[in-house]
């Protein structure tokens, strides 16, 4: 079997996006490679932060690799924290930082809507591919749910009566801005 390695240190999107590509690779992640060190995330965009943390592990091992970027998009902060959301409430924040000094930006509008973009860069043989997903929705005024990470306790997708925190982890990917970028990677590898 093909082994694919997936550029991330953060295990909850190994725990999701796994089980979508085993039918087809082994999916190794940097944990298995033992690879502990930072991955730079300098861009100014989703898709030039995918491509730089896949670069930076296919110019290590030489081996097939994919990296995502994502960011949640929130309308009346005018696209905020965007390419920021990891380090929106500052350097080595937790998800729970991020998500009070969103709750209280947020105190007062009406408008709430946002949404959670991913690319995803692949590189193969050396060539990038880069496969994009959209999860349109709104920030709760509190949270809600215990499931996923990042800012899942207060988004609601459209059209969903529960968080992301509130959903398990097959519903989330069936709609969610990842699950879809990862599902266009799937078919791109699928049909090759
Ligand atoms: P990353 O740079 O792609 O790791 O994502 C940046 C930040 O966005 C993460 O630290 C999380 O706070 C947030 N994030 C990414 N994906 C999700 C998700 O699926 N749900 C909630 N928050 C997410």
């Amino acid at each position: 079997m093909k082994e694919i390695i997936i550029a991330t240190h953060n295990s909850h999107k190994v725990e999701e996006i796994k089980p979508l590509l085993e039918p087809l690779f082994k999916v190794v992640s940097l944990r298995d490679l033992g690879f502990d060190s930072n991955i730079p995330e300098t861009g100014l965009t989703l898709k030039e932060n995918a491509r730089q943390k896949a670069r930076c592990i296919w110019d290590k091992y030489g081996k097939d690799c994919f990296a995502d970027d994502t960011g949640l998009m929130v309308e009346a902060l005018d696209g905020a924290p965007g390419v920021y959301s990891a380090r929106f409430a500052g350097e080595g924040c937790s998800f729970e930082d991020n998500i009070n000094l969103l709750l209280e930006k947020m105190k007062g509008k009406s408008n709430r809507k946002a949404y959670f973009a991913t690319v995803i860069c692949l590189i193969q043989n050396g060539k990038e591919m880069f496969f994009e997903g959209r999860c349109e929705g709104t920030i709760l005024e509190e949270k809600k749910g215990m499931e996923g990470f990042g800012y899942d306790p207060v988004f609601l997708p459209e059209g969903s009566k529960e968080s992301f925190a509130q959903m398990s982890m097959e519903a989330k990917n069936r709609i969610s801005h990842r699950g879809i970028a990862t599902s266009k990677l799937v078919e791109y590898l699928l049909n090759r």
